[in-house]
Order: structure tokens, then sequence, then C-alpha cells
């Protein structure tokens, strides 16, 4: 199990936006404002890193002395269940590389159980069993 060291508080805008009062799916959620600031606000903390490769988002460039954008960055909900109340451990943030990454595993797993039914399949009925022995009337 990843050891998660670092997470970042959300913090509390001063002009609070309310969660949506109804919402349809997790696409529609996380278009929402509530969502969206929610988010931004971890994603905007200069020290926000990413919780696999603990790559950071910003870099500071000493000689224009500004924040420079260093990676594109995702927050990966873990569970929906307490939307929109989440706490700091329902979601984390990862760079997109990252984040891309664990989804495309998830998706070439899904992938492999198929390929493994389906050579179940293959095993108890595509064996051409009687193929050799059959006789023709
Ligand atoms: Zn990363
Ligand atoms: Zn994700």
């Amino acid at each position: 199990m990843l050891k998660r060291r670092l997470l970042l508080p959300v913090h509390r805008n001063t002009k609070v936006t309310p969660p949506p009062e109804h919402c349809a799916s997790v696409k529609e959620y996380e278009k929402s404002l509530y969502w969206r600031k929610k988010s931004k606000a971890l994603l905007d903390d200069h020290k926000c890193v990413c919780e696999i490769c603990g790559r950071p988002r910003w870099k500071w460039q000493k000689y224009k002395k500004v924040w420079h954008r260093n990676l594109r960055f995702n927050v990966h909900h873990v569970t929906y269940e307490n939307c929109p109340d989440e706490s700091r451990e329902d979601f984390m943030v990862l760079c997109s590389n990252c984040h891309t990454k664990c989804h495309e595993i998830l998706r070439s797993r899904k992938v492999s159980m198929f390929y493994e039914l389906l050579s179940q399949v293959v095993d108890n009925y595509f064996r051409y069993e009687g193929i050799k022995t059959f006789i023709p009337w």
C-alpha cells in the first residue's frame, strides 16, 4: 500500500461555494463549480506534489521570480461515497503521467480478466469433442 505522506489541506475560499443541490452523475459533479474550486485549491498550492512519484506541480523560477507550472496534475477520487463532503483522504493529487498510467493499468486488467473468461469458455466449449469419431449419416 502506497504511503501517502503529504496530504495538502483544502484551503477554504473566502467566498464559499455551496455544493450543488442535485447531482445526476459523477460527471456532473466534477463539472460543478463547487468541485472545481475544491480541487483547484489543492492544485494551486505551491507545495503540491504527486502522491505517487513525488514530483512537484510548481517550480519557483528564481530569475523571473514567478511560480512556473512544472507538470499537469489531476485530482483523482478514491471514493465518491462521501460526495460532496469528501475528506482529504477521499481523493489523491496526482501528476497526469501517474494518473493516466493508473487508469491504463485498470483498463488493461479489465481486458486481461475478459481474456481469462474467454479462455475458460474456449476450454469448456471449443474442444471439438467427438469430431474424430463423428459418423456421417
Ligand atoms: Zn506522478
Ligand atoms: Zn482518476
